[in-house]
């Protein structure tokens, strides 16, 4: 049964390198959310299914001057430091986690703070084209339900993880989980709550196993979270390598880089989202490779706590998975726009060098179109979900653009174009499982 028809011109990336344009396609969507078909203007029967489609009332035409893109998927988002993005973004990794981040999570006890910031949260990634998050939620499982009740009731597809930390050496006394036995018991308490609450839903979060970072668990914890992911069969988020500080606490607690020991708990799997990874060697990055792990480039929060920039392009030519976050908040901006402009840019500055000394590193480059690639099918295949394409077989989560007048004749100057000068009161629509959405 087809609900909706979409007629208008839309941009879809088929590989890191190539992006489809097509014109005044009829986009079919079922009952059920999904792209059913689309139909070419150069179709046999082009004309009959647009005319059966207005019979109906299915047919929404795409204003002139809009496109539609699909939505795109950030891989990487601490829900409850949405009050602190844009704050003590100059401190050091330990001052700004200590002094602000785990004060501000730890918030997440009383539920009408959660109240108050989800939802809000929620809207801007909508309004910003952002259609799919994974989500670090807090060790307070109440809280994570709100998450998740605002991304059903506002209609924003959400993976989230309860967020397990019980090291006593790295996390404050205020905040964390009492034992082992707490975490362990309390990701699978959530995963259940979150199971229940989206029973019958469309739209239903997925549960996600997730250890803070190495230095925050115990070994116990993180062997415990290994099993759970395997028995459940969930996906696995967590940081890998994100800084010197991270890179270098494994080594000196366990004789190891913290991709082995993820790897060594059964926390580098192939549903597994790991975030950052500037500090990967090309042994670690063949293990990622190995285990079929996908990374969430956050190019924004890298330029803050990184330590080093992202290897984009050597990991997109191996063929790793790889996706876009915003890390909220050790990045700024809820936008994969700013985001996908960012890696853009780091990537140039990787190539060229950052000090008139330094001689860079030859073809380190990434282009908008490769940072689109990454923005929808790069996080659509991280995730396992069928997401991040316009194509039959693919949930309709799309994004209707306005463009700037004057755009360039040219199909793919267009979208570049587009793509490096929109903002959110460029977004007109947001369509998430078949259904618009408001923003
Ligand atoms: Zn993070």
């Amino acid at each position: 049964m087809i609900k909706t028809v979409l007629q208008g011109d839309f941009y879809t990336a088929v590989d890191p390198q190539t992006v489809a344009y097509h014109a005044q396609a009829l986009i079919v969507i079922d009952q059920s959310g999904m792209i059913e078909r689309i139909i070419e203007s150069t179709d046999a029967d082009y004309q009959t299914s647009r005319q059966a489609a207005q019979i109906k009332d299915q047919l929404v035409e795409v204003p002139k001057g809009q496109v539609i893109l699909p939505g795109f998927i950030d891989l990487h988002l601490h829900a409850p430091q949405w009050p602190q993005a844009g704050l003590a973004l100059d401190k050091p990794l330990a001052n700004w986690l200590n002094d602000y981040t785990f004060p501000l999570e730890a918030k997440y006890r009383d539920l009408a703070y959660a109240k108050q910031v989800y939802p809000d949260l929620v809207q801007n990634l909508l309004a910003n084209g952002t259609t799919t998050v994974l989500f670090f939620g807090t060790i307070h499982n109440p809280a994570n339900l709100v998450l998740a009740q605002a991304c059903m009731d506002h209609g924003l597809r959400a993976l989230i993880g309860r967020v397990a930390m019980d090291n006593p050496e790295q996390t404050p006394d205020y905040y964390r989980d009492a034992s082992s036995q707490v975490a362990l018991q309390a990701t699978e308490d959530f995963i259940q709550q979150l199971t229940a609450l989206g029973q019958g839903q469309a739209l239903a979060p997925i549960p996600v196993i997730t250890p803070r970072f190495v230095p925050s668990c115990t070994p116990t914890t993180l062997q415990g979270l290994g099993k759970l992911a395997a028995q459940y069969d969930l996906p696995i988020q967590s940081h890998l390598s994100e800084s010197d500080w991270e890179h270098h606490y494994a080594i000196e607690h366990y004789g190891h880089h913290d991709a082995n020991v993820l790897d060594h708990f059964g926390l580098l799997t192939d549903r597994a989202v790991m975030a950052h990874a500037t500090q990967l060697t090309l042994t670690d990055e063949q293990l990622v490779a190995d285990r079929h792990t996908a990374i969430a480039h956050c190019p924004i929060s890298n330029a803050y706590f990184g330590n080093g920039t992202l290897a984009t392009r050597r990991l997109m030519d191996r063929g790793i998975k790889l996706g876009l976050g915003s890390d909220i908040s050790g990045g700024y901006s809820v936008s994969l726009y700013d985001n996908l402009r960012q890696a853009v840019t780091v990537s140039q500055m990787r190539t060229d060098g950052v000090t008139n000394q330094d001689q860079g590193e030859a073809d380190a480059r990434i282009s908008i179109r490769n940072a689109f690639y990454l923005a929808t099918v790069g996080g659509g295949q991280s995730l396992h979900l069928p997401i991040g394409q316009i194509a039959p077989g693919f949930q309709a989560d799309l994004q209707l653009v306005q463009e700037r007048p004057l755009a360039p004749s040219d199909p793919i100057e267009r979208l570049e174009r587009l793509l490096y000068q929109t903002q959110s009161n460029h977004i007109q629509a947001v369509m998430v499982n078949g259904d618009f959405v408001k923003v």
